[in-house]
């Protein structure tokens, strides 16, 4: 049966399948309806989860709080510890975890691999930073008073995460709080619940204390407004859409319950007429067709220089006829399924509307199975050429394989549009001048900036955006930051 949100519920999944999830180092309770997961690629059911709601909510509150004051009376050795030696399990099953992700999300098995190894880097990072936390001492303007100032953690902490990454989305939240001494609770994407669930398991393995790491699933909006409307919970860590964000800070007035969200980014790219055009084309294919475009840091809006743009088209174009669409198992595939029906109707309106207003489809273009046996959820890699700004394309974030193409004269005017948009994740340029590549740094207004470079996400960096991408950031010291409260202890000697 479906819940009428496209959920497939059951009361009775192949009990050899389910996955239980993790309250307080026990499996989750699953009294109630099992929500199926389904291969994007084939519609075959890959697994079943419990379809949770308010009381496992509390419940997973529960055994994070029982969980709390031993974990942060542990010393941050005897964390690191544990982190590090989930971080080394899972690479340890780097196959077996990879084929769970590329069976329930659908990336092709080399970026489900790598994803794994990109997930347990955080929880190294971590580990060493977490050693690193650090308070303040103070003379104050009164004679006989000192100030200390403490960082402490927060208490038990929520996560929410998404589909797109649902290894590293956990890890990137899970590690930095964890490491500084805070218990949470997680909820993963009711798409690709399984990888967090292979997670948890690791974790008790490896002997994490019940209770330090929960995890749930089933309905999202009940289990958030549980974690809401519990003073228990001091900080929720959101990945997702703008529209759920809002939300969120809504339901966070009630307790005034701390929140960082990382939200919906729409990346421009602009390519200079003195760029290397080699490497923006690299770049380019690589960070806008990984993870078949649906990723919130992936270039979104491409903005040539007029004098470049023939020959940065005739590349791009070349490159993404060299990529290979099918199932994520498959040897040789770049691009796998969309997640659901929902992206693969996006995509269509997107590129439905483009060519209606006159944009160019160079290459690509095409929806439905790319074989016999495959679902039709599928999209060529797709190279739109004359997009204008009133497109779909241009102003929406297409979370598809489609490269929609525009271009300008000056660095003003590619400032302009890339500044155009209430969005402010990640943007990319491309330029060899240095004065160039220093002002157009300073004048992107985004959390992160590519120059040069696509990657922009790693351990040690700060990830997150402005405006309508969201609050806070993720990986390196600030990442720790966000898990921990300042507190000003004023001594009267
Ligand atoms: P996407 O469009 O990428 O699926 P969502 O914002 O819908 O992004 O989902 C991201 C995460 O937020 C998922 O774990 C999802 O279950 C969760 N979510 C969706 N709706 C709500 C809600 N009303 N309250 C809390 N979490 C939600």
């Amino acid at each position: 049966m479906s819940d009428g949100s496209g959920l497939l519920l059951d009361r009775s999944p192949d009990a050899a399948r389910v996955s239980l999830g993790l309250v307080g180092g026990a499996p989750a309770d699953a009294d109630g309806d099992y929500l199926r997961v389904s291969d994007p690629a084939t519609d075959e059911p890959v697994g079943w989860v419990p379809y949770g709601g308010a009381a496992q909510a509390r419940a997973a509150v529960d055994a994070a709080s029982a969980a709390a004051g031993p974990w942060r009376a542990a010393t941050p050795d005897v964390r690191a510890n544990l982190l590090r030696k989930l971080s080394a399990a899972m690479l340890d099953r780097t196959d077996a975890l990879a084929r769970v992700l590329t069976r329930e999300q659908g990336k092709p098995l080399a970026e489900a691999r790598g994803e794994i190894a990109y997930a347990a880097s955080f929880l190294d990072w971590s580990a060493e930073e977490g050693r690193r936390v650090t308070g303040e001492y103070l003379e104050a303007s009164g004679a006989n008073r000192r100030i200390v100032v403490m960082r402490q953690p927060l208490g038990v902490i929520a996560a929410i995460t998404p589909w797109n990454f649902p290894a590293a989305m956990i890890t990137r939240k899970l590690a930095p709080a964890l490491a500084v001494g805070n218990t949470a609770v997680l909820k993963p994407a009711e798409q690709a619940p399984l990888t967090a669930m292979a997670i948890a398991a690791l974790a008790t393995e490896v002997g994490f204390p019940p209770g330090v790491i929960n995890v749930i699933t089933g309905d999202a909006d009940a289990i958030g407004r549980a974690w809401l409307g519990d003073a228990r919970v001091r900080k929720l860590s959101f990945t997702g859409s703008t529209e759920v964000g809002r939300l969120l800070v809504e339901r966070a007035s009630t307790h005034l319950t701390r929140l960082s969200l990382e939200l919906g980014g729409h990346a421009p790219l602009l390519v200079f007429d003195d760029a290397d055009l080699d490497v923006a084309v690299r770049a380019t294919l690589s960070a806008k067709f990984r993870n078949a475009g649906q990723t919130c840091v992936c270039p979104n809006r491409v903005y040539v220089h007029a004098s470049v743009h023939d020959a940065f088209m005739d590349r791009v174009q070349a490159g993404i006829d060299r990529l290979v669409v099918g199932y994520g198992l498959d040897a040789g595939v770049h691009i796998g399924p969309l997640i659901d029906d929902a992206a693969l109707d996006k995509v269509r309106v997107h590129l439905d509307d483009a060519r209606e207003h006159g944009a160019i489809v160079r290459t690509g273009g095409r929806l439905g199975a790319p074989r016999a046996g495959l679902s039709p959820r599928f999209c060529t890699p797709t190279l739109l050429d004359a997009v204008t700004a009133s497109m779909q394309v241009a102003r929406e974030e297409t979370f598809g394989p489609v490269l929609a193409v525009q271009t300008f004269e000056t660095e003003a005017e590619a400032i302009a549009l890339a500044n155009s948009l209430p969005y402010g994740l990640a943007a990319y340029a491309f330029t060899r001048g240095l004065a160039r590549a220093l002002r157009v740094s300073e004048a992107l207004d985004f959390g992160m900036v590519g120059m040069n470079e696509t990657t922009v996400s790693t351990a040690q960096a700060a990830f997150g955006g402005t405006k309508l991408s969201g609050w806070g950031r993720e990986g390196g010291k600030w990442g720790l930051e966000e898990f921990l409260e300042v507190k000003s202890v004023t001594f009267g000697v």
